[in-house]
């Protein structure tokens, strides 16, 4: 199947971190999936910890989102109107997060983070956007300097194609430092339109704000007259009922979110003050659209998934995850693998180093040949695991005793390999 993707499609797969570029290999083409599991092409199977990037945090298949889609399905796939399903969807979001007090919905992240972008400049009239080095946005062009995710994994500092002129208008500063954004206000006053941040970044392995980072930002955006934009398509509906939000408190100017609300759907949205989205068309002057955007199919599957997670799901994902950071601790741990596991929320991923990492150039300096050796050793175990070093590992609500009780096994001689590895 890979050899047949390659020739119809640019290195077999239609996102870059699909890839096994990273860790070497043939990418899994999977068929089927149900609760933890993923069936190959082959016929193996594989307790997933990608859960689709973030999305499937029910498992795959649960069968009230089947249900709600099949329902969704029979009444028609595209209306090009206003829909119930849209409204419904836009409410739930609206009902969990206090900051979003309007939301449009879209049908990526990357359009989110674009289109919040695009808001930012109109509302503000500025030009110049801040990020942080290792944090993914999605492939939006002014988003692409120095970014996480696939670029992280593959080495990429920035990508042909995007002009001079996009990239002059993009600051990067390094992660978790505030000194940094400060100076970057006093160096551009009057020209910043917004910060753009991952709520907690996921995008260069897991890497938490710093105490007191995030509230900064906003702080310093308010100060600064520039709009303090949260990402989290990720971390949305993810890290609390609430998102990562939910977790910290700072309430952003503006928000995006992707994944879990699209239930494994293309849905994804941005949001937040009404009097910043009031500005978008058609109430305001600056576009937005999409032909599909707030399809009834994908806010059917999203709003089934966001009902089904309540305080009792987020406490099980989180003991699930709790569970496996410890047991992955352990199992490094006694094979002498310098390492970290690094958490937020239920979001982990590891870093081979004992060196604390606060931002992507602490990130890079750990010996990622030890995570290929790992991987393969995982896979090859039946255990999915994200192929790069890079990126969050994901648990969902379906995975019980049995999944655990698999990866634990695997765990040793994965380890083990990990430590023999050499670069
Ligand atoms: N923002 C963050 C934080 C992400 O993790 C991603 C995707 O991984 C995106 C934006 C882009 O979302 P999409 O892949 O749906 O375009």
């Amino acid at each position: 199947m890979f050899d047949r993707a390659s020739v119809v499609t640019p290195g077999g797969v239609n996102s870059p971190v699909r890839a096994f570029r990273a860790v070497g290999g043939t990418p899994r083409f999977m068929v089927s999936g149900t609760g933890p599991y993923l069936t190959d092409a082959d016929g193996r199977e594989y307790v997933d910890l990608v859960c689709s990037w973030g999305p499937m945090i029910l498992g795959h298949s649960h069968p009230e989102v089947i249900a709600a889609v099949q329902e969704a399905v029979s009444r028609g796939t595209s209306f090009g109107t206003p829909g119930e399903g849209e409204v419904a969807l836009a409410e739930e979001i609206v009902a969990r997060i206090e900051p979003v007090e309007q939301v449009r919905l879209v049908s990526s992240g990357t359009e989110a983070t674009m289109s919040a972008i695009r808001l930012a400049r109109g509302f503000t009239g500025r030009s110049k956007v801040v990020k942080f080095a290792g944090c993914y946005h999605g492939h939006v062009d002014a988003l692409l300097a120095a970014a996480g995710s696939g670029l992280a994994t593959f080495g990429l500092p920035d990508t042909p194609g995007v002009t001079g002129a996009t990239a002059r208008d993009t600051v990067v500063l390094p992660y978790n430092d505030l000194d940094a954004v400060r100076a970057a206000f006093a160096a551009h006053p009057g020209e910043i339109a917004c910060v753009i941040t991952e709520a907690s970044p996921g995008n260069m392995g897991v890497v938490p704000p710093a105490d007191g980072f995030n509230a900064g930002l906003k702080e310093l955006c308010t100060a600064n007259g520039a709009l303090y934009i949260s990402d989290e398509v990720m971390t949305g509906f993810r890290t609390s009922k609430a998102g990562w939000y939910g977790v910290d408190g700072v309430g952003p100017d503006l928000m995006t979110f992707g994944k879990v609300m699209g239930g494994g759907f293309p849905a994804a949205a941005f949001g937040g003050r009404a009097d910043v989205m009031a500005h978008l068309a058609p109430a305001g002057p600056v576009y937005q659209a999409g032909t599909l955007s707030g399809n009834p199919v994908a806010t059917a599957a999203g709003l089934a998934q966001l009902r089904l997670l309540d305080d009792a799901a987020y406490a099980k994902i989180d003991a699930v995850s709790a569970e496996l950071r410890s047991l992955v601790g352990d199992a490094f741990t006694k094979e002498g693998v310098a390492h970290t596991v690094s958490s937020a929320s239920n979001m982990f991923s590891v870093f081979f180093t004992d060196e604390p990492v606060r931002n992507y150039d602490d990130a890079k300096k750990q010996e990622a040949f030890r995570f290929t050796a790992f991987f393969h050793s995982m896979l090859e175990q039946g255990v999915y695991l994200p192929p790069s070093a890079f990126e969050s590992w994901f648990v969902s609500t379906a995975h019980d005793e049995r999944a655990v009780e698999r990866i634990a096994v695997a765990l040793p001689a994965a380890a083990r390999a990990a430590s023999e590895a050499t670069a």
